[in-house]
Parts: C-alpha cells; sequence; structure tokens
C-alpha cells in the first residue's frame, strides 16, 4: 500500500538506483528567475545519461507529468503544488570541453553541456578568442535553454552557432542531430522537453577572433542591459516575442500600461516588454498582467502578443 498522500509513482520512483537527488515537495521558487511558485511534488537533479536513461522511460510508462528545466529563466511556475516531476540536469551535464580533433578542420569547435550556464560559456569562450556567442553574457539561463529557446540577442541567436545536437527521447534513446536537421525559428526549437526531447550536449561551432574584442562586446552588452532593463530586479526577460516588424515594448509602453502594478507584480517602468516581481508576486499577479497586456495591445492595435514566457505544464509527450 502506498503511504498517504504519496503517490504509487514516488514509492516505484525512490526504488530505481540512481545517483541523482531526489528531493519531495521541493519549492520551486529557487528554479525559477522571478522567484514565485509553489512546490512540486519532486525535483531530481539529473546527475548524469545513465540516470536520464532510466528516468524518462519510467516517466513515459507510468505517464506521470513532468516538466525539463535549466535555470528557470524563461518559466512562469504556478502558485499551487505541481504534481509530477521538474528534471533539473546538472552534473555531467555542465560539462566544457573544446574539440581538438575538430580545431583541425578550421573549425572552433566546443562541446557544451546542456546545464552549463551561458554565463559561465561565454566567459569560457573570452581567453580563447573563440567569438561569436558574447550575447549569452546578458541571458542568464543554460545551454539547454538556450536550444530550446533559440534564444538571442544583439542580432545572433543560438542556432546560428550549433553545429550538432546530443538528445534524448522518452523511451531513453540518445540521438546526435545535425543542426540542419532540427527546426529553428525565431525563439522556437523542435527540440525542447515539451516535445518530449530533452537536450543533454551540444557541439556549439565559434569564430576565430582575439580576446579583447570578445571582452568589449561583452562588457558592452552588459552596460545595454544595465542601462535598457531592470537587471536588479525578478524576471523573466521578455514576457512577449517581438511582432515581426514591431517590438512589443513599444506597443506596450504606448497602451499606457508601463508601470501597471496587479498584486505584487509590475509592468517594468524601465522595459515594458519585462514584468518583475517587487517583492511578494504571485503566479496568479503575472498572469494577470500578461492578459490584460495582450487584451490591451490587441484592442488598441489588433495585434495579438505570443507569449515568449513558458507555463510550467506538464510536457505533452504520450
Ligand atoms: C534578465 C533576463 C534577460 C533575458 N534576456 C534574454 C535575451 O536577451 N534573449 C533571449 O532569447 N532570452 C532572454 N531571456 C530569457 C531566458 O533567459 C532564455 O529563454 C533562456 O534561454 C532560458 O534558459 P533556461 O535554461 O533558463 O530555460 P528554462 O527557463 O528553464 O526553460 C525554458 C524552456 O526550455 C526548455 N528546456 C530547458 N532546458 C532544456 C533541455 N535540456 N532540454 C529540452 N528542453 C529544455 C524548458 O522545458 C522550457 O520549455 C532573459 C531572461 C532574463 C531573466
Amino acid at each position: 500500500m502506498p503511504g498517504e498522500g504519496i503517490p504509487q509513482w514516488l514509492e516505484d520512483l525512490e526504488k530505481i538506483p540512481l545517483d541523482s537527488r531526489l528531493r519531495r515537495k521541493a519549492s520551486l521558487k529557487r528554479f525559477n528567475t522571478w522567484r514565485i511558485g509553489g512546490a512540486a511534488e519532486c525535483v531530481i537533479d539529473v546527475k548524469n545519461l545513465k540516470d536520464l536513461r532510466l528516468l524518462l522511460p519510467f516517466i513515459h510508462k507510468n505517464q506521470i507529468p513532468w516538466f525539463v528545466i535549466g535555470k528557470g529563466s524563461n518559466l512562469l511556475v504556478p502558485d499551487k503544488t505541481w504534481p509530477g516531476i521538474i528534471l533539473h540536469l546538472s552534473g555531467d551535464f555542465k560539462c566544457w570541453e573544446p574539440l581538438e580533433e575538430k580545431f583541425n578542420s578550421g573549425g572552433k569547435k566546443v562541446s557544451a553541456g546542456a546545464a552549463l550556464a551561458d554565463v559561465t560559456f561565454a566567459q569560457k569562450c573570452v581567453p580563447h578568442g573563440w567569438g561569436g556567442m558574447e550575447f549569452l553574457i546578458g541571458i542568464p539561463g543554460t545551454i539547454g535553454g538556450a536550444i530550446a529557446m533559440n534564444a538571442g540577442a544583439h542580432g545572433a541567436e543560438t542556432a546560428d552557432f550549433i553545429d550538432e545536437i546530443e538528445w534524448m527521447d522518452m523511451e531513453g534513446n540518445l540521438h546526435c542531430t545535425a543542426k540542419d536537421e532540427i527546426e529553428f525559428r525565431y525563439r522556437y526549437s523542435e527540440l525542447n522537453g515539451n516535445y518530449g526531447r530533452i537536450i543533454t550536449r551540444a557541439v556549439l561551432s565559434l569564430n576565430e577572433s582575439d580576446p579583447k574584442t570578445i571582452q568589449k562586446n561583452i562588457l558592452k552588452y552588459q552596460k545595454f542591459r544595465k542601462e535598457k532593463q531592470p537587471y536588479n530586479q525578478p524576471s523573466c526577460g521578455s514576457v512577449f516575442k517581438n511582432p515581426t516588424g514591431d517590438h512589443a515594448a513599444r506597443l506596450i509602453e504606448n497602451s499606457g500600461l508601463k508601470g501597471k502594478i496587479k498584486g505584487g507584480a509590475q509592468i517594468s517602468t524601465k522595459q515594458a516588454n519585462f514584468i518583475v516581481n517587487l517583492g511578494n508576486a504571485s503566479s496568479d499577479d503575472i498572469m494577470s498582467l500578461i492578459n490584460t497586456a495582450r487584451e490591451t495591445v490587441f484592442k488598441n492595435y489588433s495585434i495579438d502578443l505570443m507569449p515568449e514566457v513558458q507555463i510550467l505544464q506538464s510536457s505533452i509527450y504520450s
């Protein structure tokens, strides 16, 4: 008999011999950059491929709600307890390794684990003079999240630098797919946990540059963020994608919504496409501002703003 209130799948999960840390009823506040939301039934810091290969078929077979997160820097977490498994890649998935054999072919290629922080990746490239991905310095996510969201800034996006991606399907099969075989669009990749595909590692191809130029770009991008964005308040970055030929921030600002407050959340006074947590925002406060911005912009401009932010829900693969 399962213990009181403990789902059967959780009892079965605890019997799987994992190297990874498993946490019950873990608060998700520290797993997202808005610093909001309730707990998850279970969070697993997945340490290696072996464990991922055990976990995904188990989740799939038992039809357990699940979600893979990076740093939760583009994620809205609900206020109430989330009833499934959060996969949080860690351990081996933070690797960073220059691929020397590929260097001889002329390119500067680096293998990066999905859990490696974007900022760490950008910083590691500086002394080597490997350029192009300096834009990652201002994106507080992981390499896996950057690929899943095709994150970009300052005229470049992650897909521009991808050579190949290693990922796992829900049956636990590991794939290595060349970039050309994967569909990428503006803030979209078909490799995303939402579609039952977990990115584990990527080979990124960088440009030969010099450390001084790269460092200069990094400082320029950091200065831009400090001047234009509410960098010292919890947020998820841009809430909406920019519609073709326009800017979501301009549309929201011109709709008179800059500074609008709902509960503990506010449409940033600095950048209208950011919603910030003033200290005690709930997920509902943020969702309410998202709906207000969307409805008001539609009323004024007949443009339906598409959220860039992902909502924590069950991944749809079944
Ligand atoms: C201050 C601030 C500034 C930002 N600036 C930018 C910017 O300039 N440009 C930009 O594009 N974004 C920006 N963002 C948004 C965000 O940082 C990016 O979308 C980032 O790539 C998300 O990475 P993450 O690891 O935090 O992913 P999460 O937020 O944890 O997840 C986002 C999505 O990716 C999926 N995912 C994560 N890891 C994996 C994986 N290993 N395999 C499969 N799917 C996965 C999740 O399931 C989810 O659907 C900003 C955010 C903040 C807070």
